[in-house]
């Protein structure tokens, strides 16, 4: 007969981002893979959560840069800056882009990193920069 599995949360910790574009994915798999490293987290899940209303969180190909700039004039071309909108801060697009993309992704944690395909990275999507951002980690261990 096995031990069940015990889980327990390690206290979130906040990543600094500061963004310098109007539109701009950065790449923060290196923060959070150093992230589970000083925790010693080998397995468990991660959940990166992005506490704005015009910024988002994903994961794509960080191998060629072309890949996210396409995602960024693609969400562009969807959701002009100007348009019919009726938020008087102007910057509606990056309202709806937030939620299109989505401000929290969860990614298993294997072997001390987490699991992501060879051409996977996390990223950080900023709408509405150049602005100081942060993303917040908690981490679920198991043992
Ligand atoms: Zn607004």
């Amino acid at each position: 007969m096995s031990l069940p599995l015990v889980f327990y949360t390690i206290a979130m910790d906040t990543i600094p981002i500061k963004t310098r574009s109007k539109q701009e994915f950065i790449d923060i798999s290196r923060e959070v893979c150093a992230l589970l490293q000083k925790k010693g987290v080998r397995e468990g899940l991660c959940c990166v959560y992005v506490p704005h209303t015009t910024a988002a969180v994903t994961i794509n190909e960080n191998a060629d840069p072309s890949v996210r700039r396409d995602i960024i004039n693609k969400l562009l071309m969807l959701i002009p800056r100007e348009g019919d909108y009726t938020h008087g801060e102007g910057n509606s697009d990056a309202h709806i882009k937030s939620t299109l993309v989505g401000v929290s992704i969860c990614i298993p944690i294997s072997d001390g990193k987490p699991a992501l395909g060879t051409w996977q990275g996390i990223f950080f999507c900023e709408f509405d920069g150049p602005r100081q951002r942060e993303v917040f980690v908690q981490i679920i261990k198991s043992e």
